[in-house]
């Protein structure tokens, strides 16, 4: 690892001015991504900005029935919160399926949205990355696809985005509260995370020097049957295949209200809005959730090695939909 620079800033005005004005800095909240990736000299900053107590590290009640989450919250104790786990059970049961306990102690809220892809060859340095050195090329189109992306990709970069947690944040309409040298701003997580296009090396569309400061969750309203599942190789310490966030709505046999949001299909959280919009109104069914479903992926381009992810989403959105159905019963 090559040598770097650790401060502990005092405040987030100067730390958001620190990290602008030094173009080799980067802020360090858990370490559990970014250190594993200076250890790999995928990326080589100078300067680390320890961020973990400038940010709140506590998950505060909204007026409006919503959850406010400091960015500095650890994901084990965002899973094990008893409001999150009572009012947005998909987003407790997306963090319990990331990584371990011990890493879910270390990991924040702001680092776990922002960890970066893991595509193979984004982390070994011997190899032609756009995300990792823009114009290099891309070894993902012609090497190893099953972790890639299917929907959204670009002839630049097919590789998708790891968090689980944003999947299910995604789903919930969180969010992002963001303090950066213009002051503040709000962003959807839906557009936070960028698709590639000519500029994979830009994964969100935070400006530099912003800092995430939090997320908040709108209240949950009607759709507190929500699930995380999560298909994966290993049945722990892997990545998704494909998971889907969802929660559902339904009266009178047909669907009021319904979320979904898929992970490891593309190189953000693929909120799937045409599925969403297909459903509402619709009865409640195997079918109707399979045409649905079918209509999000109609747009896929697998590639060779990763085109059994199309059933494979299409499949876990129909049974989760079915599992919220029967719990609905
Ligand atoms: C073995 C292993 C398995 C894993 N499995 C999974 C998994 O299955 N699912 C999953 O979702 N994740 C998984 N992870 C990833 C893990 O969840 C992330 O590493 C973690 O959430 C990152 O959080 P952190 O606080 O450690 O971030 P850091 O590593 O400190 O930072 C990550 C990035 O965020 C930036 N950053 C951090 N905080 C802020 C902030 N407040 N504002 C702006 N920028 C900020 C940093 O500069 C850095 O670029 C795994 C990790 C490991 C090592
Ligand atoms: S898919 Fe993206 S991250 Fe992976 S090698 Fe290609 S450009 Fe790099």
């Amino acid at each position: 690892m090559k040598p770097f620079r650790y401060e502990r800033a005092d405040d987030v005005s100067a730390a958001v001015t620190a990290l602008a004005e030094e173009p080799e800095a980067a802020f360090l909240a858990g370490g559990t991504n970014l250190v594993d990736l200076m250890r790999l000299e995928v990326t080589t900053p100078e300067v680390l900005i320890d961020v973990t107590r400038l940010t709140s590290d506590r998950i505060e009640e909204l007026p409006d029935g919503g959850l406010r989450i400091g960015a500095a919250v650890p994901n084990s104790d965002l899973a094990a919160d008893h409001r999150v786990r009572r009012r947005y059970p998909m987003l407790s049961q997306a963090l319990l399926s990331g990584a371990s306990g011990q890493l879910r102690n270390f990991a924040t809220t702001g680092g776990n949205l922002l960890q970066r892809t893991r595509c193979a060859y984004f982390q070994n340095v011997t190899t032609p990355c756009n995300k990792r050195e823009p114009g290099s090329g891309c070894s993902a189109l012609e090497g190893y696809q099953r972790d890639l992306a299917i929907l959204g990709s670009s002839p630049a970069c097919v590789a998708t985005h790891p968090s689980d947690m944003a999947v299910a944040l995604a789903a919930l309409d969180a969010v992002v509260t963001v303090h950066g040298p213009g002051g503040e701003r709000r962003i959807p997580v839906t557009e936070l995370h960028r698709l590639p296009g000519d500029t994979p090396e830009r994964d969100t569309v935070l400006e530099r020097g912003e800092l995430i400061t939090g997320v908040e969750l709108p209240p949950p309203a009607h759709l507190t049957a929500s699930r995380y599942r999560k298909v994966r190789d290993r049945a722990s310490f892997a990545f998704a295949l494909v998971s889907v966030a969802a929660a559902l709505d339904v009266a009178d046999g047909t669907v009021r209200d319904v979320r979904i949001a898929l992970g490891g299909v593309a190189h953000k959280p693929w909120r799937a809005a045409t599925a969403e919009t297909a459903l509402r109104g619709a009865p409640a069914t195997r079918g109707s959730f399979l045409d649905a479903a079918a209509a999000e992926l109609a747009p896929a381009r697998p590639l060779p090695g990763n085109a059994f992810k199309v059933p494979l989403a299409r499949n876990t959105i129909v049974s989760v939909l079915l599992d919220l159905l029967e719990e609905r019963r």
